[in-house]
């Protein structure tokens, strides 16, 4: 009551009172244990405190049953707080990625790509690479897992709570023709500059038109040393050229690329095909990160 009066007298002088200027509800005599209660979730819920609502009457059964210091019970529930923000958070980050399937390092075979070095993998899934705004060039044939790892980095990344993109070479090109048709190619462009890691999956031998090479070029230049890019490709870098059409535009798009690059150079045996090779029971983890899969509570294509 005494920072009411404080509060009140002090808005009296500035002539708004405390209930109009930011209705917070006042209570006069003391609540019924129902008031109370209802008061509490609606304040706590103008906080945006939705973990304190759903889990301070279990914490303080808890505390009061096995007699726990009280100090203890706001940490408690801020750490539940914070923790579910987190949780939430992650979630929506790999939603908005919009990951064609959910794949992990962790179901990646790395002795089927001896190329590949897993220490290196790992050491880019801790992200630090993001933030010095490096960027990743994937380079395989097909099936080899490119998109497998790239997918893996990019949910390593939504872990740590930075904002992903994942889009194919292909419906890239088709979003940002169309938003130039539709007047609206800035608003893509500063979304796609927007992401700490976009991956660019399936740069692949498919002549760009020239539109679309010089709309690529774009929004690589646009995210340099902005923010980190990851490539995959079936092409080699040296036949990029042949992608992009044009010899200027593809070393001008390679230039801004590999200023600050790790390639992944990934040889070996299409998986799937290794995979159908083997009798049944050998099979790597019983197909567990093969196919498009989708785990609850995350990511939807
Ligand atoms: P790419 O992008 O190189 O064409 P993908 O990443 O799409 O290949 O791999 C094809 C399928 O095989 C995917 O389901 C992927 O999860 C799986 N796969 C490929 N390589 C491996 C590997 N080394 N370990 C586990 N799964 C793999
Ligand atoms: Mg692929």
């Amino acid at each position: 009551m005494a920072y009411a009066k404080l509060s009140g007298a002090l808005l009296v002088q500035k002539g708004a009172p405390i209930a109009e200027a930011v209705s917070v509800p006042r209570v006069t005599a003391a609540p019924t244990t129902r008031e109370g209660d209802g008061l509490l979730a609606r304040h706590l819920k103008s906080l945006k405190l939705p973990t304190f609502l759903s889990q301070h009457q279990r914490l303080a059964q808890q505390f009061t049953s096995e007699g726990l210091d009280p100090s203890g019970y706001l940490l408690r529930l801020a750490e539940a707080e914070l923790i579910e923000r987190e949780r939430q958070l992650i979630e929506r980050r790999i939603k908005q990625a919009r990951f064609p399937a959910v794949k992990n390092l962790d179901s990646f075979d790395f002795a089927a790509v001896p190329s590949l070095d897993k220490n290196r993998v790992l050491e880019l899934a801790r992200c630090e690479y993001i933030a010095r705004q490096e960027n990743v060039i994937a380079i395989g044939e097909l099936g080899i897992g490119k998109t497998h790892i790239a997918i893996g980095l990019g949910m390593a990344a939504c872990q740590k709570g930075l904002s992903v993109g994942f889009i194919t070479a292909i419906s890239l090109i088709r979003e940002l023709l169309e938003a130039r048709d539709e007047q609206r190619l800035l608003r893509l462009q500063r979304r796609l500059t927007g992401y700490k890691l976009l991956i660019i999956d399936e740069l692949a031998y498919v002549p760009l038109t020239t539109a679309g090479a010089e709309l690529l070029f774009d929004v690589v230049s646009q995210r340099y040393e902005r923010g980190s890019t990851i490539i995959t490709s079936n092409l080699p870098l040296e036949e990029w050229y042949e992608v992009f059409g044009s010899r200027q535009l593809a070393s001008a798009v390679m230039d801004r690329l590999t200023h600050h690059v790790h390639i992944l150079d990934m040889q070996g045996e299409n998986y799937r095909l290794r995979q159908n090779k083997r009798p049944q029971s050998q099979r790597q983890g019983n197909g567990a990160g093969r196919g498009k899969r989708t785990e609850p509570g995350v990511g939807r294509g």
